[in-house]
């Protein structure tokens, strides 16, 4: 991987987008299909990538990055949805002591402390357990919330009745409204045992602790819930009508005064060295604790302090979780299956001899691509080193068997679903099935990636239900989708379907005759083209024609069309490249002609934002007063607008503190608004009324 800072924009374009991509893949299947696949490590490694992309690019900053986004969508789940009022974030990680150290130090210059001013951070293990928000109104529990996607959880007010933990009503004294936040977690010897249950009842055991917890709570029958063990404890609050503290210390111990359990190995310190030694402490404890913890959590004591930092993107500048190493196990690898995506990707996944990892029970590794399984040097039969945090498949870490006489792996050059050709294209490491449209298993993933809840978003249309008709030959591209209703009585003879069953299904695919159309552009699975970039290219074009034409165009060599293209944000020649592409294959041109005459998507636009400078580039320039150059920025972005470097034509606004030269100069030269520091601010609390 190279150097953030050496690559150039339109890389730097292209790599956030396929981040953005694969981020939001991994935090569906961990957190609402329950089924991740690559290691906790790996997905961190993935949004550290992203944060030093978006650190050395500010202005690439996608609208959908996963910097800002939390957990998962609850769309899909069968509990009543619960809107937080005050947004459920999550943390940003430390990996080792000098990233931990730079936080430190990163607060500090955030709050323009003097040298020598101290700050005091409280410490804490990190439970790895399922986020909780407890609303209380007049000291009794109206509602219990899931985080979801931070923003909108699930409905769990009766399900927690049966947590022992959790008081359902609150001394007198407390404040009007208060939301208490925590974790619900499950100990890992109530783990054990519940798993012991489900092998004697043959139903599917849990992967871990964190896992059960989550499917034990997140239950539509309450009573299933109260089956299960849970605990709960108390670490943090939301919406508050008042906060009785001066430090989060202070309102950590008025919580467990309230009755609620927190954390026995809470602590806070000013000495870096001592939050450093709590950390060790901790981390020596780890196996001996009841339950499973993943980590520290620091948070900046001083609670007038945190309100000055407040958040950036999905979580607060006050506070870090330095994650702990991952676990480790030793067994042999015994196959290499190769899996066919729907991009035609091949993926090998390792079949290892059943290991015990961390207390759970580990078969498959993911192997990645091609160049990790060269550079691992694994072949089945090998002695191999495997990792795994959470609930994750783990990965290989190390190759124990040296070379030997037997030959290195060969990956295949045919895909092992349609036998077409299997490359990798110039500079890529993915090996991908040429087969295209004739490759059952990537068309049958393309039509389940096209009914999915992030493209057009038909209910009902499962992959099963995708495979039935797909072995019929009912549905050979999108559009037949769409002329199912002709097939009522077919589908009515197959085993499994009613006339409700039918009924509904064509229902939701006809509610779906005017889809959105970056959705139905997303939905076709047009490489690198996201949801996303989808939404990108249809703010500009706003017309599904539209778009192809610019496409052919800027394929057929107009120079215009290709960078009007890349002049939109976020999109960079290796979109345009694909669109070319995907326009030029007439397969594809008749199966968009086929599609676009059953369906009518509205014309595409999106709203503005409502504040005095949405849209406009603010530069701020000299020495500001009452606050950091970063919260000045994170202020301009909160409202909408784009913080800038230098001073340009296209700037809208200088706010200038003393000291200002050059840039001040410039932007009187140019004619460019400027105000002071007190002028911004009154922009800020204009905009927040
Ligand atoms: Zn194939």
């Amino acid at each position: 991987m190279s150097d953030a800072k050496t690559l150039s924009e339109a890389e730097a374009a292209n790599e956030l987008m396929r981040l953005a991509r694969q981020i939001a893949r991994h935090d569906r299947l961990y957190h609402a299909d329950d089924a991740p696949e690559i290691t906790d490590q790996e997905y961190d490694a993935l949004t550290r990538r992203n944060r030093e992309l978006e650190e050395a690019f500010p202005h690439l900053v996608r609208e959908d990055s996963p910097s800002k986004k939390v957990g998962h969508a609850v769309a899909a789940s069968p509990l009543s949805k619960v809107t937080h009022e005050v947004r459920m974030m999550s943390l940003d990680n430390a990996f080792s002591d000098e990233e931990l150290v730079e936080f430190f130090a990163r607060v500090r210059r955030y709050l323009n402390l003097a040298e020598g001013e101290p700050v005091a951070f409280t410490v804490e293990d990190k439970i790895d357990g399922l986020s909780c928000s407890l609303r209380y109104e007049n000291g009794k529990l109206v509602r219990a919330a899931t985080r979801g996607d931070g923003q909108v959880g699930e409905d769990v007010t009766p399900n927690v009745a049966h947590i022992p933990d959790i008081p359902q009503e609150l001394p007198p004294g407390v404040p009007e409204t208060f939301e208490v936040r925590g974790e619900v977690y499950m100990e890992r010897a109530a783990f054990a045992e519940l798993n012991r249950k489900a092998e004697e009842d043959g139903t599917k055991p849990f992967a871990n602790p964190r896992n059960a917890a989550a499917g034990s709570l997140r239950q539509k029958d309450a009573s299933v819930t109260a089956k299960r063990p849970l605990r709960f404890w108390a670490h943090g609050w939301g919406a508050a009508s008042a906060v009785p503290a001066q430090t989060q210390q202070e309102m950590v111990s008025k919580l467990a005064e309230w009755g609620f359990p927190i954390s026995p190995l809470f602590a806070a310190y000013r000495d870096e060295g001592e939050l450093i030694a709590h950390y060790n402490r901790i981390g020596d404890a780890r196996p001996d604790l009841p339950y499973e913890i993943d980590g520290v959590v620091y948070k900046v004591d001083r609670l007038d302090w945190q309100g000055r930092m407040g958040f950036v993107a999905k979580a607060p500048r006050w506070a870090i979780a330095r994650k702990f190493p991952a676990e480790q196990a030793e067994t042999t690898l015994e196959a290499i299956d190769i899996q066919v995506g729907r991009t035609g990707k091949l993926t090998p996944v390792g079949r290892l001899a059943p290991v015990l990892v961390g207390g759970v029970t580990v078969t498959n590794v993911t192997l990645h691509n091609r160049d990790e399984i060269e550079r691992l040097g694994v072949r089945p039969g090998d002695r191999v080193v495997i990792q795994r945090a959470g609930d994750v498949i783990p990965q290989v870490v190390r190759n124990l068997t040296g070379d030997d006489a037997r030959d290195a792996f060969t990956f295949p050059d045919k895909c092992p679903e349609c036998d077409s050709e299997a490359v990798a294209e110039e500079g890529e490491v993915d090996v991908r099935c040429t087969g295209g449209l004739i490759c059952p298993a990537q068309r049958t993933q393309r039509l389940e990636h096209f009914v999915s809840r992030k493209a057009l978003d038909i209910d009902g249309f499962g992959s099963k239900t995708i495979a039935q008709f797909f072995d019929k030959g009912w549905l050979e591209s999108p559009a037949d989708i769409f002329r199912l209703k002709e097939r009522r009585e077919d589908i009515l003879a197959l085993d499994g379907w009613q006339d409700k069953s039918v009924e509904k299904l064509l229902a939701a695919v006809e509610n779906k005759r005017e889809p959105d159309a970056a959705r139905l552009l997303f939905g076709l699975g047009i490489r690198h083209v996201g949801e996303v970039t989808a939404r990108d290219l249809m703010k500009h074009v706003h017309e599904l024609p539209a778009l192809r034409e610019i496409a052919q165009k800027a394929r057929d060599g107009d120079e215009d069309a290709a960078s009007e293209l890349t002049a939109i944000d976020g999109i960079g020649p290796s979109v345009v490249e694909a669109l070319g592409d995907f326009f030029h294959e007439p397969h594809n041109v008749a199966v968009w002609e086929d599609l676009l005459g059953e369906v009518t998507p509205p014309r595409y636009e999106v709203e503005t934002l409502d504040s005095p400078v949405a849209g406009k580039i603010v530069v701020f320039t000299g020495k500001l007063e009452t606050m950091s150059r970063d919260e000045a920025k994170a202020q301009a972005e909160r409202l909408g607008a784009k913080a800038a470097g230098s001073v340009s034509a296209k700037t809208d606004l200088l706010v200038a503190g003393p000291g200002a030269g050059s840039k001040l100069k410039k932007a009187q030269e140019l004619g460019i608004e400027t105000t002071d520091e007190a002028g911004w601010a009154e922009i800020v609390a204009k905009a927040g009324s």
